[in-house]
C-alpha cells in the first residue's frame, strides 16, 4: 500500500470535453460562489476573489429595475460603471459575475415609471399598476412582503417585457447570466387574465372538463380544483425563467440564468410550494442550476449540544433538481456573516455532497486578511480537486425514496427525517423521488440497496408494483411506519459497504466513481462563538473501513486544509478489497482518496 500525501494537481476538465464554457465554471470545487454586497458594502470582487471565490453575484441594475429606472443618463451612468466593475472583477479571477433582477417586485409604485423617456413608454399598452398580481376580485393583491413593494405577476406579457429590457441592460453591461430573486406566487394564487389563460392551458393538456371558459369560469374552477391551482401555481416561475433565459441567450448564448429557489429552512421543502409557488422540482427545469438560501442550518454545533447539518437537505434538493448542479448558502441565526473555520466547514460539507457553497466575503476591511487568508486553503484544496469532486455518484446502501407530489398534501416532509437519521448514522444513501422509481435506476451496478420508504400509504399502485418486482429480484425494502427498527437493520446490511468509528459530531459521505472512492470526513463539532470567532473541537482517532469497487488498492490518499496537516495510516484486506484509514486528528475536513 502506498502512502500519499497531499499535492496532486490536476490538468482540469479538458477530459471531460466540457459543452459550455459558462456552464463548466458550475463544476463543484472549481466553483466558489460568492455573494459581493452586504448592506452597506458593496463591490468586493476582489475580495471575493482574494478567498478563492470565482462566481460572485452583483447587484447589477437590480435596483434600477424595482425602482423603475432611474433618468436615462443616470441609468446610462449606472451602466458604465457596472461594465467598469465588471471587467475589473474578470480581471482579478473572477471567472462569472451575475446580475441580480427581482422577478417580481415594484418598489414605490407611485413614482415606478416617472422617469420613462416617451419613446420607452410608448413600449407599453398598460401602466405598471395593472401589472401586478390580482386576487380573486380582479382587484391588485397586496405584497406580502409589506412596504412599497408591490408584486407583478410573472406571466404578465408587460412585465416580461420590462423584465427583459433589464436583462439586456445587464448582459449588454457584460454579466455573464441573471440571478432572479423572488419569483413568487401570491399564498392566493393570482387570477389575473394571463395566469387564468395559462391555467385554461394547464387544464385543457390534463384533460380536464372545462364547462365555462370565460374569465369568470375559470376563477371559478380556480377556487374548485384547489389542488390543480397550487401545481399550476408552481409552473409560473418556470416558465418565467424558460423565458428570461432564452431572452438572455439570444444576446449571449453561454448566459446562464438561476434564481433564489428560496427554501430558508429544510422544513418549508413542501409548504413552499404552497405557499409561495417556489417549487424546485419545477424551476429546476429550466434554470442553468439550483441557489438556495438556508438562514439557520449552517453546519455547526450549539451550545447546548445540538448539531445543525446540511448535508440531508443537499440530498433532498438533488432528488428533485434534474441533474443541475446545487449551490447553497447556509447561515447560522439568519446572521451572513460567518465566522472562518465555520465557513470552511460550510464549504467542505457542500462539496461532499456534490454542491457549491456561496459565502459572503464582505468584511469590514479590518477583518479581510485573516478572512481571506482563512478561506483561501480551502478553496484551493477544492479547485485542485475538480476530478476527484465532479462525476461521482453517493455511495448507495439505501435508496430512499421521495414521492415529492406529497407537497400538495402535507408539510411534513418524513423523507427529510429519515434523511438527517441516516446521515447522523453515517450510512450511506441516495434519495430518489419518483420520477426516478424504476428498477433501472435502484438496481446501479451489481449490489441492491435497502430500499428506504416512509409508509405503504404513499405508493401509487405501480409504484406498488414496482416494489413487489424489486423484492422479486432480491432487493430488501423497509416500510418505515411497520419496522420501528427498521435502522438497525439498515446498519447491520450496510455494514459491509462502510463503517466509521468517530465521535457522533463526524460525518462520513463516501461517493463513487469508476476507479476512485472518495471518503468525506466532517467535523461538525464547531462552535459559533461571534460573527467572527469559532471554535474547534477536533475529532480523535477517526476509523474508516470502506469496501472499494475494484480489484487492488494501490494508493490511498488524504486531502486537507486543515493546519495540523495531514497524518493518517491506512490498510487493505482480502481481495475484494476493504481499506481500512485511521486518522489521528480531523479538524475540519478532510477527504480520503482510495484509487487502483
Ligand atoms: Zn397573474
Amino acid at each position: 500500500m502506498k502512502r500519499t500525501f497531499l499535492a496532486f494537481c490536476l490538468g482540469l476538465a479538458t477530459a471531460f470535453g466540457a459543452p459550455e464554457e459558462n456552464a463548466r465554471e458550475l463544476r463543484v470545487g472549481r466553483a466558489g460562489h460568492a455573494f459581493d454586497h452586504l448592506g452597506a458594502i458593496s463591490e468586493q470582487a476582489e475580495a471575493a476573489a482574494a478567498s478563492g471565490a470565482t462566481i460572485i453575484y452583483a447587484s447589477g441594475l437590480g435596483a434600477e429595475g424595482y425602482s423603475g429606472l432611474p433618468s436615462a443618463p443616470v441609468l446610462m451612468n449606472k451602466k458604465r460603471r457596472a461594465a467598469d466593475y465588471i471587467r475589473n472583477a474578470h480581471s482579478v479571477g473572477i471567472r462569472l459575475v451575475i446580475g441580480y433582477v427581482c422577478a417580481t417586485s415594484m418598489v414605490k409604485l407611485e413614482t415606478f415609471d416617472k422617469e420613462w423617456p416617451p419613446q420607452f413608454r410608448a413600449d407599453f399598452r398598460t401602466p405598471p399598476s395593472e401589472w401586478r398580481q390580482q386576487g380573486r376580485d380582479g382587484k391588485p393583491l397586496p405584497s406580502w412582503y409589506g412596504g412599497d413593494y408591490e408584486a407583478a405577476c410573472m406571466n404578465h406579457p408587460e412585465w416580461r417585457a420590462y423584465e427583459k429590457f433589464i436583462v439586456r441592460e445587464e448582459i449588454d453591461s457584460g454579466h455573464d447570466g441573471i440571478f432572479f430573486d423572488n419569483p413568487t406566487v401570491h399564498p392566493k394564487g393570482c387570477y389575473c387574465p394571463y395566469c387564468m389563460e395559462r391555467f385554461l392551458n394547464f387544464l385543457k393538456r390534463e384533460k380536464v372538463a372545462i364547462p365555462d371558459p370565460s374569465l369568470e369560469g375559470i376563477r371559478r374552477l380556480a377556487d374548485e380544483r384547489k389542488g390543480d391551482f397550487l401545481r399550476f401555481r408552481s409552473t409560473i416561475a418556470r416558465d418565467f425563467l424558460a423565458d428570461m433565459r432564452a431572452f438572455a441567450r439570444s444576446l449571449n448564448r453561454e448566459a446562464l440564468v438561476t434564481c433564489n429557489n428560496s427554501l430558508n429552512s429544510p422544513g418549508v421543502f413542501y409548504s413552499q410550494c404552497r405557499d409561495y409557488g417556489y417549487n424546485i422540482w419545477e424551476m429546476s427545469q429550466t434554470e442553468d442550476y439550483v441557489v438556495v438560501e438556508d438562514m439557520s442550518h449552517q453546519p455547526r454545533v450549539l451550545a447546548n449540544g445540538q448539531v445543525m447539518e446540511y448535508g440531508p437537505t443537499y440530498r433532498l434538493i438533488h432528488a428533485i433538481a434534474h441533474g443541475k448542479p446545487v449551490v447553497a448558502v447556509t447561515l447560522a441565526e439568519g446572521d451572513y456573516r460567518t465566522p472562518p473555520n465555520l465557513t470552511r466547514l460550510a464549504m467542505a460539507e457542500a462539496a461532499a455532497n456534490n454542491a457549491s457553497y456561496v459565502s459572503w466575503p464582505t468584511w469590514p476591511a479590518k477583518e479581510r486578511p485573516a478572512m481571506v487568508a482563512a478561506l483561501r486553503p480551502e478553496a484551493d484544496v477544492l479547485s485542485q480537486q475538480e476530478l476527484v469532486l465532479n462525476d461521482t455518484r453517493p455511495r448507495r446502501d439505501v435508496a430512499l425514496f421521495l414521492p415529492f407530489r406529497r407537497w400538495l398534501e402535507t408539510n411534513r416532509c418524513v423523507v427529510l427525517d429519515l434523511a438527517t437519521v441516516l446521515s447522523r448514522s453515517n450510512v450511506q444513501f441516495e434519495v430518489l423521488a419518483e420520477d426516478r422509481f424504476d428498477l433501472g435506476h435502484l438496481k446501479s451496478g451489481k449490489r441492491l440497496p435497502v430500499l428506504l420508504i416512509e409508509s405503504e400509504s404513499v405508493l401509487t399502485r405501480a409504484e406498488k408494483e414496482m416494489v413487489k418486482k424489486y423484492e422479486r429480484a432480491g432487493g430488501t425494502v423497509l416500510i418505515v411506519d411497520k419496522t420501528p427498527n427498521w435502522l438497525a437493520i439498515v446498519q447491520q446490511k450496510s455494514q459491509a459497504s462502510f463503517t466509521v468509528e468517530a465521535p457522533p459530531t463526524v460525518r462520513a459521505v463516501v461517493r463513487d466513481q469508476p476507479k476512485r472512492t472518495i471518503v468525506h470526513l466532517l467535523n461538525l463539532n464547531i462552535e459559533r462563538l461571534s460573527s467572527t470567532e469559532d471554535k474547534i473541537h477536533p475529532a480523535e482517532n477517526v476509523r474508516v473501513l470502506c469496501r472499494v469497487p475494484f480489484g487492488r488498492v494501490r494508493s490511498v490518499w488524504a486531502v486537507t486544509a486543515d493546519e495540523g496537516g495531514l497524518e493518517f495510516s491506512a490498510k487493505a484486506a482480502g481481495k475484494e478489497t476493504l481499506v481500512e484509514v485511521t486518522l489521528p486528528r480531523l479538524e475540519v475536513a478532510t477527504m480520503l482518496v482510495i484509487e487502483p
